[in-house]
């Protein structure tokens, strides 16, 4: 598939800020400070990393960090508790693995680090490869993160400015908002692209109760989209999309959301027209097939016939060098492109199994500790990095949640999904999980039960310590939350 690049046809005004936007979001040149040493986040394009790219970054992680690596929500990396006097070593070894934003060679470091910092376009991690998807998205998403990381003046966009490419696959994730998103649906005879603004190409895989639907049994809801574009047409209009909102939003508004408080979608659009050689056709309220995140789960078939992936999660979204180095080895031996997919379930991929490749693939990733069954104690466990990590935090969240998984594991977390943060932040998760457990103190924690309405959903219970989650949580698998 061939993508026109974008043709910059009006100046940019002269208001237009271009100065790189500050922020203390970590990236690979850009190392923060956390309570537990320095932070440093690794974008990864479509959750991708190499065999070689894994022992390079367990190497590096040994010489110059002491924290684990974590999977994070928008399938990056990231690598904890960097030595102090070690970040430009770091840094350049990261580098040398490939990890940088394509082009970085021959950009100042500021440059290259506004570029990495840009780089945040969700694909489903079974891109190309799902046997449901509509599109194939590998290479479009390879042209929007040209678009992203290559225009200099998208160094003003927020590190946290983020798209979705979503091609239809039905292991995607869905509930993430997103500034700007595309989702493949049929058009005539073929694929386009509607689009939107803040929010995501789907209103939700669960019920408001917290069970997880049957998703052979329900199709999520109609879904507003501001137009429809043809593949081919994505770039320019994500480009088009970009310079509109620089063009209108304020130092105070650096998400789409924030636009939009102040200015119509409509307004918006029409500003992005004005950098567009072609119009956006208009779409009817469209549905998009449920997605199953349960498939990010063991060995499942692929759209070409006899290659599986199997799928695995690190309990707790947590990996150490001597885990990385075994994976390498593993994606090294079982496909031939020695490659693993980060989800955004903090769970990881191995892709391109031959059949008979499968079944030692799964014993092999149980043998390291990761989680291939969706019914284990683990399964839907998610806690942010907690006490021990972030001085935000009121409670040693991942402790906190190691122990209820050892001591409910006949509860099934993956059906109850349950997500421990230790603040309002929510940095564990960038959607509403089924029920929260929000640390008010020390093993203290409000629990939250998802609503449909805005932020954790429905106060269930205020300031339960662990035992009395237990006891609540021991009810939940029984029947709804009442307490
Ligand atoms: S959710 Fe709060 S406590 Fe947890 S890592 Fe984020 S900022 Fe820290």
């Amino acid at each position: 598939m061939h993508f026109r690049p974008y043709v910059n046809r009006p100046p940019l005004p002269a208001s237009s800020n271009v100065a790189p936007y500050s922020s203390a979001c970590p990236g690979l040149l850009h190392i923060v400070a956390a309570r537990d040493g320095g932070l440093c986040r690794i974008r990864l394009p479509g959750g991708t990393i190499g065999a070689a790219q894994l022992h390079a970054l367990a190497s590096a992680a040994e010489r110059h960090a002491g924290g684990p690596v974590e999977l994070t929500n928008r399938a990056n990396l990231q690598l904890r508790g960097i030595r102090a006097g070690h970040e430009t070593a770091l840094s350049q070894a990261l580098l040398e693995a490939g990890f940088g934003p394509r082009g970085h060679h021959e950009t100042s470091r500021a440059d290259a680090q506004a570029a990495d910092a840009r780089r945040n376009l969700m694909l489903s991690p079974a891109a190309g490869r799902d046997p449901d998807a509509l599109i194939d998205t590998r290479a479009l998403a390879a042209s929007l993160l040209d678009t992203l990381q290559n225009e200099p003046r998208f160094a003003a966009l927020s590190p946290k400015f983020s798209v979705q490419l979503d091609g239809g696959e039905r292991l995607a994730m869905l509930e993430h908002p997103h500034d700007i998103w595309f989702a493949a649906q049929p058009d005539g005879t073929g694929v386009g692209f509607a689009f939107g603004l803040a929010g995501c190409p789907s209103p939700g895989i669960y019920k408001a109760g917290g069970n997880m639907l049957n998703p052979a049994l329900e199709a999520s809801a109609d879904i507003p989209a501001l137009g429809i574009v043809g593949p081919e047409q994505v770039p320019a209009l994500l480009n088009a999309l970009l310079r509109a909102f620089l063009d209108l939003a304020t130092p105070q508004q650096p998400r789409m959301r924030d636009l939009l408080r102040t200015h119509a979608a409509s307004s918006i659009l029409q500003r992005a027209q004005t950098y567009l050689d072609f119009q956006p056709r208009t779409v009817r309220a469209w549905t998009r097939r449920i997605a199953d995140p349960a498939l990010r789960f063991g060995p499942q078939p692929q759209a070409t016939a006899g290659l599986w992936w199997v799928g695995g999660q690190p309990p707790l979204g947590r990996l150490d060098t001597r885990t990385l180095h075994a994976l390498a080895e593993l994606a090294h031996a079982a496909n031939t492109q020695a490659t693993v997919i980060v989800t955004p379930w903090q769970s990881i991929l191995i892709p391109d199994l031959a059949k008979t490749a499968v079944a030692p693939t799964v014993a092999a990733m149980e043998r390291l500790g990761f989680i291939c069954d969706p019914q284990a104690a683990y399964a839907g466990l998610i806690a942010c990095a907690g006490s021990s990590g972030c001085a935000k935090a009121r409670a040693d969240t991942k402790a906190d949640a190691q122990y209820l998984a050892e001591h409910l594991p006949q509860l099934r977390p993956a059906a109850l999904e349950l997500h421990l943060s230790g603040c309002e932040r929510s940095c564990a998760a960038a959607h509403c999980a089924a029920h929260t457990l929000l640390a008010v103190a020390p093993g203290h924690y409000d629990l939250y039960e998802r609503d449909g309405g805005p932020g954790f959903g429905r106060l269930v219970a205020h300031d339960l310590n662990l035992e009395q989650i237990k006891t609540v949580l021991t009810t939940t698998a029984r029947s709804p939350i009442d307490v």
